[in-house]
């Protein structure tokens, strides 16, 4: 299991994150706009849901049992623009944090093996861009779940703010100078559940709705590649 630091109170935690990334995230030359980071001890970072933020699965939708539900590494793409879009946020001094349901794996649409499989080919599509994830959170929890150690509800499930919220506490961030951004309103919940202002919160495109617009503080972009311009724009 490669949760990183042992259980945490609260059983059905649940993490995904690498020991070695942890250490890259703070050798200096990865980052060499620390200088650019916020004061108070704090790390800027962007909160970053995965599928179809980072990753494209609307290509592969009606081949999924449910939209969003992929398991398979070799059909893993990333949105159009995702990687420099990334490297331009990494590059601005932000670190780079992905926040998941993957209610799938209590649904038996895919393991936790399968899980990791994803990410780290997710990881590796980033690598040619000089992009490192500081972390990759999930919860693989359902309350409809057919898979018995899943299937509940869990309080990282978005749109709480507990999975972000941990993942900001366990990497130092400022959440107050922090970003989230997202494709569901559900992301965008979480992430001023979280304590990330609206005014920082961003709607992606591929879902949004006029009343999604609202929840989401009126910041709304049509896919991370604009968001991450805005992020930069305003600093
Ligand atoms: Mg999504």
């Amino acid at each position: 299991m490669p949760r990183r630091g042992g259980e945490l109170p609260g059983a059905g935690y649940f993490a995904v994150t690498r020991a070695s990334t942890m250490s890259q995230i703070l050798h200096p030359n990865l980052h060499p706009n620390l200088s650019n980071l916020s004061g108070g001890g704090g790390r800027r970072a962007v909160l970053l849901d995965r599928d179809d933020t980072i990753l494209d699965t609307t290509r592969m939708t009606s081949d999924l049992p449910v939209p969003g539900d992929l398991y398979d590494p070799a059909r893993v793409r990333l949105w159009p623009g995702a990687g420099p879009a990334l490297a331009r946020l990494a590059r601005a001094g932000y670190l780079l944090i992905v926040h998941s349901n993957q209610g799938g794996i209590a649904r038996g649409h895919g393991t936790l093996a399968d899980l990791h499989a994803v990410n780290d080919a997710m990881r590796a599509l980033l690598l040619p861009f000089g992009v490192t994830l500081a972390g990759v959170y999930a919860c693989p929890h359902h309350p409809t779940g057919s898979v018995a150690m899943w299937a509940s509800e869990h309080a990282w499930r978005k749109p709480s703010g507990a999975m972000l919220a941990a993942a900001c506490g366990e990497m130092g961030v400022a959440v107050a100078q922090s970003w989230c951004v997202g494709d569901k309103p559900r992301d965008v919940q979480a992430g001023v559940a979280a304590g990330v202002a609206a005014s920082r919160c961003v709607l992606l495109g591929t879902s949004g709705s006029a009343a999604d617009l609202a929840l989401a503080g009126g910041l709304w972009a049509p896919s991370i590649v604009e968001a991450a311009e805005m992020i930069i724009a305003a600093g």
